[in-house]
């Protein structure tokens, strides 16, 4: 199976569009919802990891292009700049998944990038701006 994680936007037009049940329904595809979050006046983002195989991916894609609904694919996840952080923690309170952990002998941030489902609390919280979602 390939996965692909994106974030889909939409416009006050298309925010109630039941998108996901169509992309299990007609493309039968896996999927994660890793973020969401809509105000139907203004429109809505949703994180989301998909799952299938290349063809039914193409076809969710331009499924998705001509319900105009913005794609930008996470290729990377998040960066953290250690150089930058400074260890003062906020963002391990708010990483709903526990990837980013205080190590208790050194106090420095420990980032488990395995874990993290790209939901960007750890950048909106971080006042140095050491970690960033990547596109
Ligand atoms: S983006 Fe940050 S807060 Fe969200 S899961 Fe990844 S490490 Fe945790
Ligand atoms: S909030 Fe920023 S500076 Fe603080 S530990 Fe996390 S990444 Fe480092």
């Amino acid at each position: 199976m390939i996965k692909k994680k994106a974030i889909l936007r939409f416009d006050p037009a298309t925010v109630e569009k039941p998108i996901t049940y169509y992309l299990i329904k007609q493309y039968d595809l896996w999927i994660n919802i890793l973020q969401a979050k809509f105000e139907p006046a203004l429109g809505g983002k949703l994180v989301i990891e998909l799952g299938g195989d290349q063809k039914q991916l193409d076809e969710a894609f331009a499924y998705l292009e001509e319900q105009n609904i913005k794609v930008d694919f996470l290729e990377q996840g998040v960066s953290w700049n250690k150089v930058k952080c400074n260890n003062c923690g906020a963002c391990v309170s708010v990483c709903p998944v526990g990837a980013l952990k205080m190590d208790k002998q050194t106090y420095h941030l420990e980032f488990n990038y395995q874990d993290c489902v790209v939901c960007g609390y750890c950048a909106d919280a971080c006042p140095v701006k050491a970690i960033e979602i990547i596109f």
